[in-house]
């Protein structure tokens, strides 16, 4: 409000760059989200800083701080005009990956070539994955829709506001979103949104496999929350985990698999062949 009386109002996220030079530049705003939320403890929402010796207590400005989580969505990239998945802060810094002509985006990694590895944000492992691209000259195996990796990966942060395991991510879809190689001679993942998860147990994720008789039933049932609140229709289960006391969750229904297929991992997807009626 410019000449006006009123104060005026700055909001920003207190992952946010720090605020741009203005009348001189603004002091002790820039060093780190820790002085930041330190900031916000002490004055309880309000920005203080200090401008060439004077303090937001003399000025007409305000800056409210607001406390932004990371999410992932689809928006356009600014720099290319494609469609993308995006993971960041809102209001705050953003990673972009734009989707090809089907719509789908390479599940992001921080070494995409790397058979095993995870994806960072600001310093937060948001989730592991492994055996990516593990059949040489076979299609790639983690591709998704731009949407549902944004879904999956907000399923995963939810599930991370309750517990610090780090979700490991295996198959996915093609990059034309078709099917994946299981082995030389087999295929599979047929239907869309396809996702393989490992197993949690009470420690945390099962590397190298696991057994139905390690999953960690609370944790597993938690994240089966966490993804019927994001518009996944499916998780397929080993039926050795049948009548412990699993519940269909929001969107999320239960196929029970009778083979070993599922006897070491989770599967997700968008599929609709599952019961939707309480185990
Ligand atoms: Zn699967």
């Amino acid at each position: 409000m410019p000449g006006g009386d009123e104060d005026k109002c700055i909001e920003i996220g207190i992952n946010c760059p720090p605020p741009q030079k203005q009348d001189g530049g603004l002091k002790g705003t820039s060093d780190g989200n820790q002085k930041r939320q330190d900031i916000i403890n002490r004055r309880h929402g309000q920005y203080s800083w200090e401008v060439d010796g004077h303090t937001n207590k003399e000025s007409k400005i305000i800056i409210k701080v607001v406390d932004e989580p990371i999410q992932a969505w689809v928006a356009e990239n600014p720099d290319t005009k494609v469609n993308a998945l995006v993971v960041g802060y809102k209001k705050g810094k953003k990673d972009y990956f734009d989707v090809n002509s089907y719509g789908m985006v390479e599940l992001p990694a921080d070494n995409p070539n790397a058979l095993n590895g995870q994806y960072t944000f600001d310093k937060k492992v948001i989730y592991e994955f492994y055996q990516r691209n593990d059949v040489p000259n076979r299609v790639k195996d983690q591709w998704g829709k731009a949407e549902y990796i944004a879904n999956m990966i907000n399923s995963i942060l939810e599930y991370n506001k309750t517990y610090s395991d780090i979700i490991s991510i295996g198959d996915m879809r093609s990059p034309s979103d078709g099917p994946t190689y299981a082995s030389s001679s087999k295929t599979h993942h047929a239907n869309s949104g396809a996702f393989d998860i490992r197993f949690l147990g009470k420690n945390g994720t099962i590397k190298g496999g696991g057994t139905p008789s390690q999953v960690n039933l609370e944790k597993t049932q938690f994240f089966m929350d966490c993804l019927g609140k994001h518009s996944f229709t499916r998780i397929i289960l080993s039926h050795k985990l049948k009548n412990k006391g699993f519940k269909v969750s929001g969107t999320l229904g239960i196929l029970w698999d009778p083979s070993t297929v599922h006897d070491n991992h989770y599967h997700v997807d968008m599929g609709t062949k599952f019961s939707l009626k309480p185990e």
